[in-house]
């Protein structure tokens, strides 16, 4: 059965803006997706509403089977916290902590003891390839470095689904290529991916591309 699935799944906001109208998505465990569209087509809003960020307004989202509607607060943020990894444009990372502490922060949530956590995140920098940075803060480390803590932080858990918002979008062109290929690997060794992209050269190297418009998937 699919990891993620979305039935006539709408998202209206106060003001009259639609940001979803009625979609339809299914994605299967392994899969490694491009969510690509104009901006403001709604692309945000369905990574979102998929990592149970934002509720729906009508419609149905299952994650591994549950539908996320039916479940308490409670239940919906332990299904996020060891389902599902974010990643975002921006990084996200805390400005006077080092990687190790910034990745292990994330794990805050499965309550595990300290040392635990510092070992899991060294383990997710180093598949990052990022076993020599375990020090450094945000400000010594370059753009693409920054975003491979972000991922290392989102997989530390080892999430099924990874969503990952315009992961490229600050970067450039060769440390963009890097984090793809970051996001392939993780990937070809069991997690789904979804991603985000403006980038077409991107978008058209991945096997399954979502067009999106006008709040739709066309
Ligand atoms: P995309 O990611 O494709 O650029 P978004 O999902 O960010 O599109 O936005 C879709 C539409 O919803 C846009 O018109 C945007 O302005 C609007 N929107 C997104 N978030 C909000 C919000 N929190 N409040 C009001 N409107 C929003
Ligand atoms: P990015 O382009 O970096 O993905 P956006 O600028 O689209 O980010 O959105 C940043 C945040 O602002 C998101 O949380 C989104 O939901 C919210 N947002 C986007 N458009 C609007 C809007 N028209 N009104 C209010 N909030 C919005």
């Amino acid at each position: 059965s699919p990891v993620i699935e979305l039935a006539e799944v709408t998202k209206s906001y106060p003001g009259g803006v639609h940001a979803l109208r009625s979609v339809d998505l299914s994605v299967d465990q392994g899969e490694l997706i491009a969510i690509v569209g104009p901006s403001g087509s709604g692309k945000s809003t369905m990574l979102n509403v998929i990592g149970t960020l934002d509720r729906p307004t009508t419609g149905t989202v299952r994650i591994d089977g549950h539908d996320v509607a039916r479940l308490s607060d409670r239940q919906l943020s332990a299904l996020r916290a060891s389902r599902i990894g974010f990643v975002f444009q921006s990084f996200h990372l805390a400005p006077g902590r080092d990687a190790v502490a910034n990745v292990a922060d994330g794990l805050l949530y499965a309550g595990l003891p300290k040392r635990e956590r510092e070992r899991r995140a060294e383990a997710a920098l180093v598949r990052v390839g990022l076993g020599d940075r375990l020090g450094h803060r945000p400000h010594q480390l370059s753009g693409g470095e920054r975003q491979r803590v972000a991922v290392a932080r989102a997989v530390a858990g080892d999430p099924a689904v990874l969503l990952a918002d315009e992961p490229t979008g600050n970067l450039d062109t060769v440390s963009g290529q890097g984090v793809m290929d970051l996001l392939r690997e993780l990937n070809a060794a069991g997690t789904t991916v979804l991603v985000i992209t403006h980038d077409h050269d991107i978008a058209g190297t991945l096997p399954r591309q979502v067009p999106m418009r006008d709040g739709r998937v066309v």
